[in-house]
């Protein structure tokens, strides 16, 4: 049997086009949309960025685009596409603090399974948050790492979540919470290990929602 190479190689190049078509349409409507505030076509977006998350990032590097795009896109428009759920789900919700945002003499200790527990001494900003949380309704936590995070969904069972990580882990537990709560995510202004920053009036106008 003489195999058809040529047809096969074709194949293989229009496939690829066709997909990094499909690639540069989703990124430049999620561009759009996060740069006007306006959402379009967020379900298609998501679903190409999720699936071709690290050829997006590649694009973005050859073209010498911030690296952090592609996770700024998809958290807007997760966002965006999980609001009204967030918003309906009830008292019952978690905000979900990286433990980076502690002040560097923080005395809080941590238990191996819900993260540090903060004593409002005051030092930073989850002093603060800490108080918004008891007004609004949710409990909060300070997590060292993203296991955390399952293991307090698994034992607290809340019924939606917010976030605050730098962007990379901010859009990837979104992703994968998105499936089992509605999640809301405020991505650090500073990031890095220690003596990372959010806007601590942005976390507040989401619990407000
Ligand atoms: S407010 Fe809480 S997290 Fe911040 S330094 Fe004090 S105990 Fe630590």
């Amino acid at each position: 049997m003489i195999v058809p190479y040529e047809l096969i190689g074709r194949i293989a190049v229009y496939g690829l086009i066709a997909i990094f078509s499909v690639l540069i349409v989703a990124m430049g409507l999620g561009f759009y949309s996060f740069k006007k505030r306006r959402i379009l076509f967020p379900n298609f977006v998501l679903f190409v960025l999720d699936l071709l998350y690290s050829p997006a990032k590649w694009v973005c590097r050859v073209f010498s685009i911030r690296s952090t795009l592609v996770d700024e896109i998809m958290i807007e428009v997760r966002n965006a596409v999980l609001l009204d759920k967030f918003r309906v789900a009830g008292k019952d919700k978690i905000l979900v603090g990286p433990q980076c945002m502690r002040h560097p003499e923080c005395k809080a200790r941590c238990e191996p399974r819900v993260g540090y527990i903060c004593l409002g001494c005051g030092r930073c900003d989850f002093s603060r948050l800490k108080k918004e949380c008891e007004k609004f309704g949710y409990t909060m936590f300070i997590v060292p790492g993203d296991s955390f995070v399952r293991k307090i969904i698994k034992l607290h069972k809340p019924k939606a979540a917010l976030g605050i990580a730098c962007f990379g882990e901010l859009n990837e537990s979104m992703h994968d919470l998105s499936p089992v709560l509605p999640v809301q995510g405020v991505p650090l202004l500073r990031d890095g290990c220690f003596s990372t920053a959010v806007n601590v009036e942005d976390v507040i106008d989401k619990m407000r929602l």
